[in-house]
This record gives structure tokens, sequence and C-alpha cells, in this order.
């Protein structure tokens, strides 16, 4: 039987319309090439996310991982989620400081702890108790991807919502936070129902201001939109997204249902995104 598979990758819905987001893009491109290949290959979904979320932690291309700016205080602190769908287990870090890889932190706390949000020191202690990679030289390691060219962007979260071909589904965000955040502020990126969501309808990441997503209870909120009103994907996230600016705020949301629809939409000037579709076309951009 062949079941359908799917994912879409974001890079965060906070751009500048006048600046080239080129690399960007294109980084996201041969992520969703490099899913494509790992769902052929039968990869778990949770991997997969794990995988793709790191590489962009990595990149230092977004406000998350290396790309990550200092809070008001001249701190690193960044938080992370991840949700599977089938068995609804989460995990997630808030305020985590010195490792390179939050999301894999955020998986650790899933699946091998019985909490669901660890936040500060606690979590760099579970962290370094299950070996996460930590940064060795902090001073030198951030590499703010906020500040291109001296022109600042607010916002720059990752995500990754994927379909594997076993019929699971996954949702994963990772970021570095709002740009010139308070020492100890905690958005809506490792709240589980705000920030990311999994079950077996839906998986959903969210990015933008994140006090609206959360007062939004976004990313819940697209599958019970599905689930009571019957929405479709792309009726259900755009239902989230007027309700975020009808309390002022904006950002985006994609999302991959369990029928292998995606949805990546935004009420900002653009997101970053790659989508690879059921039928294989990988779609990647800044706006669309
Ligand atoms: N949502 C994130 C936060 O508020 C920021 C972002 O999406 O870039 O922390």
């Amino acid at each position: 039987m062949n079941r359908p598979t799917a994912l879409v990758l974001h890079g965060g819905a906070g751009v500048l319309a006048e600046r080239s987001y080129e690399r960007e893009v294109a980084h996201l491109r041969d992520l969703a090439e490099e899913g494509k290949a790992l769902l052929g290959a039968g990869e778990q979904a949770v991997d997969i996310a794990v995988k793709l979320v790191r590489a962009m932690e990595e990149s230092a291309l977004y406000v998350a991982g290396r790309g990550a700016s200092p809070n008001t205080a001249g701190r690193y602190e960044l938080d992370a989620s991840i949700m599977e769908g089938p068995t609804r287990k989460a995990g997630a870090v808030a305020a985590l400081e010195g490792f390179i890889s939050p999301i894999t932190a955020a998986r650790v706390v899933m699946e091998a702890t019985p909490h669901v949000l660890i936040a500060g020191a606690g979590a760099a202690e579970i962290a370094r108790a299950h070996a996460i990679e930590e940064i060795t030289d902090p001073e030198n390691y951030y590499q703010p991807a906020a500040v291109p060219d001296g022109r600042e962007i607010a916002t720059g979260t990752v995500g990754c919502v994927v379909l594997d071909a076993h019929g699971a589904l996954c949702g994963a965000t990772s970021t570095g936070g709002t740009l010139r955040k308070r020492w100890g502020r905690v958005g809506d990126t490792p709240i589980i129902g705000s920030g990311t969501w999994a079950d077996a309808r839906v998986a959903v990441s969210c990015t933008g201001q994140g006090e609206f997503f959360m007062r939004a209870n976004a990313a819940a909120d697209v599958s019970a939109r599905m689930r009571y009103l019957g929405s479709n994907l792309d009726e259900a996230v755009k239902g989230v997204l007027d309700d975020i600016a009808e309390l002022g705020g904006d950002g985006g949301i994609i999302a991959v249902d369990s029928k292998g629809h995606v949805s990546a939409q935004y009420n900002s000037q653009g997101m970053k995104h790659a989508i690879l579709h059921a039928d294989g076309r990988i779609e990647a951009g800044m706006t669309r």
C-alpha cells in the first residue's frame, strides 16, 4: 500500500520585504530534498523532523540555534519543542543555554523523562546527562542572523512538520525567540499547543510574535478547527491566523495533515519555507 508522505519547513515569518533570502530559501529547498530521500527510505517522522531542524539550528541562517540573538541580559536562551502525532508524546526545553541543538534536548525530554517541558538550568542538566553536544566556545559560536547587514528582523524561528510513510505525523519548532527579548522571556515555541502540535489528524509548527500565538493557543487550534468545525487544513490554518490578526499579532503557520495535504500561510510580509508535496514536488520561497 502506498501511503502519502509530505513535509513542510519554515525558517521564520519575520522577513524584511526588501532583503533577499536566496541563501535561506536554497538551504530550505536542499533540506526538503533531503527529507524526501529520508521519507522514501522509510525513516520515521520524528527522526526526520529532528534531523532537519538540527540542520537549521546549526546553519546560523535563522534566528534559532547558532543564528540566535542575545536577550537583553546578553545571554542566549533558546526554546524548542517536538510532538509526535500517534502517541501525542511531547517534549520541550525553555531558556536553554549552552547547547548546539535545542530540538535534540527537547526530544530527550519527550523520550527520556515523564515530563513535557523543562526550563533553564534543569533543562541544561538533563541535556548534559544525555550527552547532548555542548557549545565549547560560546563567545564565538553564535552568529546572530537577526541583524543581517545591520538591518534587523524581529523573528526567525525554524520548524518542520512531517507525515511519514507509516502514517505518523510529527511537528518540531526551535527558536532564539524574539529580538531583544527580556531575560527569562519564553515565547510560544516550547509551549505544546501554542508553537507546536501533532496528533492523529495534523502536525503544526508556528512562527511569529509568540505572545499572540500563546494567547490564541495557535497550533492546537488548527486541529480543533478541523475536528469541531470540519474545516479543511487550509481553512483551519487561515482561521487561526485571522484570530491572531484580530488580537493584533502576525506570523506564519505550517501544517500537514494525515492525508498528506500541506499548508504554509502567513499574515506577515513573508515566511521562508519549503514544501514537499505528496506528489513529490518541491516548492520553496519567501512568499506564496
Ligand atoms: N515565535 C517565536 C517567539 O515568539 C519567534 C519567531 O517565530 O521567530 O519566541
